[in-house]
């Protein structure tokens, strides 16, 4: 759409609750002033598509206030139809960790949904992969050029003869040397590492390549009663780099074999392990996107299947409504516990939870962490939480979960497939061609100019719902079927399709030497 005709549109704003005094701008580009709402409020300066104008008249010190909650105060006086952006807005505190209130307003179990299904793989476990991969761990950084090396020639020689196989992922990174490995919080990233191997899109299929001389020994990372799992480079029986691969071209056929005999099966919706993120938020992710993952993430709760969402700095001065619906007190104070240690994570570095918003945050309307964190979680929809996962640990429960990682993308992303998550939705403001390897990652774009640019990197556009074409139910419903359409195989995300995909980051809050 050009701007001549969107100048022509009817200038129009979405206000979220009855107790908003702010309102954002849904035009393509922005209006100037003068552009007169239906309402009959008139700006008196240009406003940016996404950026908030005062309803009323807000005095200086008064609290500007959209969810229905106070994202900040005025630091001077706002008049009504003037831009309220980020210099004008003074933020409030972060809500104290020790006066929450847990488990006062947990929501009523909603309705089972029955009947839906997906095609998945399923695991001697009872896990449910959405992908047939070969995922190759590493137990440190040294060994990753010899993967790479390996990993190629393992998709031009052998692949090809295993045609249910999707592909060989090698899991490298950047831990297992010259770090503190008995740190306390060493436990964050070791325990990545071992649940990572476990995601269940690599079908229970361990192989490990490793030095010898690594802090993080390799059969760390193999599950009890699995034998001869492991290649060590520096193991004396090889002769050469030749010899090397061919012993890890060997192992990985091995694998290849038993991976090509899984076929995709009719499995029940509940056997979902789905992750949620948002990265490159703008103000519309809080009214579009967010939204309708969170109609999607209800079905799916009502659906029996396990769903978590994360990114402690974008939740954290929200954190008085999650700590509500937490379904027990335990899962409450596992949320403040997981605040808790992330506020003295930040404080060590010498940082606070106001570190996390991007140029690209405010430059698409988000005026700082409250107003994004409000926002973010409404991905969790509407139901209890059930319960809280720290970094990298294994989802064992149904239902919401809160599963604690960085909103780091990369981070998120390789925590929550440490956790088992084997189909990602991941929302997007700005713009990302954010993808992962090991599972799918759906794209779901807050505006429809977004999602029309960027045709082929964006696989859902929830912008609809800001220009009235569609309801938030309808689009939820949308979302949700592409889900299960995207978990089959039938539909391939872009990221798939172009093939391309970040590099699993690990979290590590412990010290390296
Ligand atoms: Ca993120």
């Amino acid at each position: 759409m050009d701007q001549d005709v969107a100048a022509k549109e009817q200038p129009r704003y979405i206000k979220l609750n009855e107790r908003d005094n702010v309102a954002i701008v849904v035009n393509d580009f922005g209006l100037p002033a003068g552009a007169r709402f239906a309402s009959g409020l008139t700006l008196r300066a240009f406003v940016p598509q996404g950026h908030k104008t005062a309803l009323v008249d807000i005095a200086e010190g008064e609290p500007i206030v959209r969810y229905g909650e106070i994202i900040g105060y005025a630091l001077s006086p706002i008049l009504a139809g003037e831009w309220v952006d980020e210099a004008r807005i003074r933020m409030p505190d972060a809500p104290a960790l020790d006066k929450l209130e847990i488990s006062t307003a947990v929501p009523a179990p909603l309705p089972p949904l029955e009947g839906f299904t997906f095609e998945g793989y399923r695991n001697p476990d009872g896990s449910v992969g959405t992908k047939n991969i070969l995922g190759i761990s590493s137990s440190v950084q040294c060994v990753k050029g010899t993967m790479e090396y390996a990993v190629k020639r393992i998709r031009a020689e052998l692949l090809p003869k295993y045609p249910n196989v999707d592909d060989v992922v090698p899991l490298t990174h950047a831990y297992g040397c010259g770090v503190a490995i008995t740190a306390p919080d060493a436990v964050v990233p070791i325990r990545t590492l071992q649940n990572l191997a476990l995601n269940p899109n690599f079908g229970g299929e361990i192989l490990v390549v490793g030095l010898g001389c690594e802090k993080l020994a390799p059969e760390r990372l193999v599950p009890e009663g699995v034998d001869n799992a492991i290649v060590r480079m520096q193991d004396e029986a090889f002769d050469g780099f030749g010899a090397i691969v061919e012993a890890i071209m060997t192992q990985a056929e091995a694998r290849l074999k038993v991976l090509n005999t899984r076929k995709r099966e009719t499995c029940p919706a509940s056997d979902l392990v789905i992750g949620l993120q948002c990265g490159g938020s703008d103000a519309f992710s809080g009214v579009t996107a967010n939204p309708a993952v969170g109609f999607a993430a209800d079905l799916l709760v009502r659906a029996g299947a396990t769903v978590m969402f994360s990114e402690v700095t974008e939740v954290r001065d929200a954190i008085q409504l999650l700590t509500r619906r937490a379904i027990n007190e335990d899962v409450g104070r596992a949320l403040v516990r997981e605040m808790a240690w992330y506020d003295s994570y930040l404080a060590r570095g010498g940082a606070d939870r106001s570190a996390n918003t991007t140029p690209g945050n405010k430059k698409g309307g988000l005026a700082n962490i409250v107003e994004k964190s409000l926002g973010s979680i409404v991905k969790s929809g509407s139901s209890a939480i059930t319960g809280v996962l720290s970094p990298g640990e294994k989802a064992t429960q149904k239902g919401m979960l809160f599963a604690a990682t960085p909103a780091s993308d990369f981070i998120c992303g390789t925590l929550q497939l440490a956790s088992g998550m084997t189909l990602q939705v991941f929302t997007t403001g700005r713009g990302t061609p954010y993808g992962l390897a090991a599972a799918p990652v759906i794209k779901v774009a807050t505006r429809s100019e977004l999602a029309r640019r960027w045709k082929d990197l964006i696989d859902f556009d929830a912008g609809k719902i800001a220009t009235g074409e569609k309801t938030i139910e309808e689009t939820g419903w949308d979302l949700f079927r592409l889900i299960l359409d995207v978990a089959s195989g039938r539909t391939k995300p872009w990221s798939d399709r172009w093939g391309i995909h970040n590099d699993l980051t690990l979290f590590n809050p412990a010290p390296v030497t």
